[in-house]
């Protein structure tokens, strides 16, 4: 079971129904050596890098040589593994996980997904060994929820070579990223492709989004594609329809929902140690009843989300898992981490709008783990259709 010691506290985690036990005793090993290597190194900077709105790149040699990149398909693991990995990850800090879930699910996820063979084995091991960064690029400033059939950014085939132009907003890591896949609709058959785009490409420029309220440690941009040439061979060559990229967003929407996991965790862990540490009328605050009900009602959620997560989770390792299981993972678990967040934020009182007390970043970061990947709606109108028959978004 989840006992940790992370705060020194004996107490069960947000693991409360062990669901940890189902791992394997390598997995079970390896999860743990990444939760005491994010404890050590990630978690204990993660306010101040946040507060600064600047990423420490000087932690990407520290993360590839703990090797988590691509868990499934790499490593090996269950697809339980990889969501308790990366709920971990979360735990100790959502910004880190949002920069590995940029990296290691979209823009490795596509590749590993829509690549050949060929360009697999010219791209990934220096993408695995973290030599190269990635960043994955399909949001525009006019197409988010409707991006699907709104695609604005577009590819003109050119003898060997595509030339795009459009914009992209939001997207991860491309302020210092060395690649950027970018989603652009081909000119002559109308269907959105995937180009690998070197970020040094003439006509290419990424500007930083500022003064965000959450994660503030990713670094999104806003993308400018004038007359970038790239060559056949940077096409992807099974990104030929929206219909291919959504096989990563399949994928990728999991990982968010794993997120909302983590994020309830985090906040579980930090409201109930303030709980049993804080006096208020000469007593802890977790002897007042109001208080511990809050309490439980954030474990109550967590556990739900986890359950429906580890669940879902063995489907994916079975190849049964519908993207519109993954739909209602993500608006489920991001509306349970709303609720739990808030009520942790007010546990903490005042201080729980300060990060100097860990809940603030954790309250503030889940607004965007609520929008990315879908928002709540979006999800939950792909699970509308898919129980009803009926699609209420075209
Ligand atoms: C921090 C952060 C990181 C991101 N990283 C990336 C990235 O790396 N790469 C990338 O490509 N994108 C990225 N995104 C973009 C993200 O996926 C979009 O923000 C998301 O898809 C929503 O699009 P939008 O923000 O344009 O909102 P809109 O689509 O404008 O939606 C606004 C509101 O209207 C609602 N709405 C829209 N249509 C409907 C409808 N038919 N019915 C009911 N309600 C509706 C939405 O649910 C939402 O509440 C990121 C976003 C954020 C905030």
């Amino acid at each position: 079971m989840g006992i940790i010691d992370v705060d020194n506290l004996p107490y069960p985690d947000g693991d409360f129904y062990a669901f940890e036990d189902l791992l394997t005793d390598k997995e079970r090993d390896r999860l743990h050596e990444i939760r005491a290597w994010l404890a050590a190194e990630v978690k204990p900077h993660a306010a101040d890098w946040w507060n600064a709105g600047e990423f420490p790149h000087h932690m990407i040699p520290k993360v590839a040589e703990l090797d988590v990149m691509s868990p499934v398909y790499r490593q090996g693991y269950s697809n339980l593994f990889a969501g308790l990995c990366h709920a971990e990850m979360t735990r100790a800090d959502t910004s880190f996980a949002t920069f590995m879930g940029v990296h290691d699910g979209l823009f490795t996820g596509s590749i590993e997904a829509l690549a050949s063979e060929e360009q697999k084995a010219a791209w990934l091991p220096d993408i695995y060994a973290m030599k190269k960064i990635g960043a994955f690029g399909l949001t525009e400033p006019l197409g988010g929820s409707d991006v699907a059939g709104g695609t604005r950014t577009t590819a003109r085939r050119d003898g060997d070579n595509w030339i795009l132009n459009g914009e992209k907003r939001w997207i991860g890591n491309a302020t210092f990223s060395d690649w950027v896949v970018i989603y652009a609709r081909d000119l002559e058959d109308n269907q959105v492709k995937g180009f690998m785009v070197d970020t040094k490409t003439p006509g290419y420029s990424a500007t930083k989004i500022e003064n965000k309220i959450a994660l503030r440690t990713v670094q999104n941009a806003d993308i400018v594609l004038d007359n970038v040439v790239v060559g056949d061979e940077f096409h992807l060559k099974g990104a030929n329809s929206f219909r291919d990229t959504n096989k990563v967003l399949k994928v990728t929407r999991l990982a968010v929902a794993w997120q909302a996991v983590g994020q309830q965790m985090a906040a579980f862990d930090v409201a109930r140690k303030y709980a049993v540490e804080r006096k208020q009328f000469g007593k802890p605050l977790a002897s007042f009843q109001l208080v511990q009900e809050q309490l439980v009602k954030i474990l109550g959620n967590t556990v739900s989300s986890l359950g429906m997560m580890v669940r879902l989770a063995q489907l994916e390792d079975l190849g049964q898992a519908k993207d519109e299981q993954s739909a209602l993972a993500k608006a489920f678990t991001t509306a349970r981490m709303r609720e739990s967040v808030a009520l942790g934020r007010s546990i903490l009182g005042g201080n729980g709008i300060v990060t100097d007390y860990g809940m603030a970043k954790i309250f503030a970061d889940a607004e965007a783990i609520y929008s990315y990947e879908g928002t709540y709606e979006i999800n939950t109108l792909v699970t509308g259709r898919a129980i009803t028959g009926v699609a209420a978004f075209v």
